[in-house]
């Protein structure tokens, strides 16, 4: 069976997790972690960073920061995973759904402002696919209102919008390098800040709520409990296997773009005779090759593409279930029908791409891909 994901593992991993135990300190905030630190702030441009030990508690480090009120409301699309609505709705944040477009999983700018009401304080945005989401829109609208943007990122390394890094728009985001992104850790994130008011709470939030890390700047004589706070910080270990990524992020990206360009080429006549359609790079957009997709005219004919290429070795997945008809959330969602996002929910289907996958694979994903369409 063709692996719909292989975790990317490229040499020196194992040789700096080894550097690590040697030095004697595994906790967090070590020389790996700091090393990533820097490379994002410079690679980027963030006012500061921050490892997590996963995209999701950089999410909830956003609502902290963000400082929800019970009945808070965060606008946000339904087409994403749980964690970016969990997060929110942790703080007791009422969520406000807003529908993808009709060609693309992103939520539409514009459909955020009817959205908006007094209660409203943060717009959230995913840039499904590494895909961008018209970021100059949405910051405008937010600037109009006096509203938050948090990009949930977790997609986005290395794909960006009008030529600026996607997760460095808004005044906060989040990454995630899981084991099904394009860099990973196995399990690991990092929340970027962009407005420098968060700088200070975020290095507490992150400490357990202490002051511990200005501590060992020598900024203040003692360290104690001063907010609220969890155990954002991941290990050593994590950010050094974080750290022999980082240092092939090209080489990495090259062969996920070549995969997705092959993908492109080859099942571009399918979609031009109305079989399928494939992703949509928005305007101004650069993606990252994170997710190869296809949308197809309905669940059934998505149900046997998928049984399908399972026959023939091939593992493909769907993604996300509307979070607003979730067993969960469906109670409280205000009950406005999101129609494009349940089609992508019914409709859409991910084909392997990842760092390991060989040439002849990807050939046998393409030839079982026609193969169902055509000789139907
Ligand atoms: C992967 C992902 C997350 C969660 O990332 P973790 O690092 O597993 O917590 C959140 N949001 C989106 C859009 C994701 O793709």
């Amino acid at each position: 069976m063709i692996a719909f994901n292989v975790p990317a593992v490229t040499g020196h991993e194992l040789a700096y997790v080894q550097k690590a135990i040697g030095k004697h300190k595994l906790s967090g905030n070590g020389e790996y972690t700091k090393a990533c630190h820097r490379f994002f702030e410079e690679r980027y441009g963030f006012t500061k960073c921050l490892l997590t030990t996963s995209c999701t508690d950089a999410l909830e480090m956003c609502a902290l920061l963000l400082d929800l009120q019970p009945d808070d409301e965060v606008i946000m699309p339904s087409y994403t995973f749980v964690s970016t609505a969990n997060a929110f709705v942790l703080r007791g944040a009422k969520l406000v759904f807003a529908d993808s477009h009709e060609n693309h999983p992103n939520l539409q700018a514009e459909a955020i402002a009817p959205l908006i009401t007094p209660r409203t304080k943060a717009i959230v945005v995913v840039h499904y696919a590494g895909m961008a989401c018209a970021m100059d829109q949405i910051m405008a609208l937010a600037e109009q209102h006096g509203l938050y943007v948090v990009e949930d990122a977790a997609q986005a390394i290395e794909a960006s919008y009008q030529g600026r890094q996607l997760g460095t728009w808004g005044h906060l985001s989040a990454f995630s390098f899981h084991e099904t992104k394009n860099i990973n850790c196995g399990e690991g994130g990092l929340l970027g800040i962009n407005d420098p008011r968060f700088v200070a709470r975020a290095e507490i939030l992150w400490e357990k709520g202490t002051n511990r890390s200005a501590f060992f700047r020598g900024e203040t004589d003692k360290y104690g409990w001063v907010d609220l706070g969890s155990s954002f910080l991941p290990s050593e270990l994590n950010a050094a296997f974080l750290w022999a990524q980082l240092e092939q992020l090209d080489t990495i990206q090259n062969k996920r773009h070549a995969v997705w360009q092959y993908y492109w080429q080859a099942l571009s006549p399918l979609a031009a005779q109305g079989y399928c359609q494939l992703p949509l790079v928005p305007p101004h957009a650069t993606h990252n090759a994170h997710i190869f997709y296809l949308v197809l005219p309905d669940l059934d004919t998505r149900t046997a593409l998928i049984r399908h290429l399972a026959q023939q070795g091939v593992h493909a997945t769907f993604h996300y279930l509307s979070l607003h008809t979730s067993q969960f959330y469906r109670d409280q969602h205000d009950g406005r029908p999101l129609p494009h996002c349940d089609h992508f929910s019914d409709c859409l289907v991910r084909l392997p791409l990842h760092f390991h996958l060989s040439e002849a694979d990807q050939a046998q994903v393409v030839a079982a891909v026609q193969s169902f369409f055509l000789s139907a």
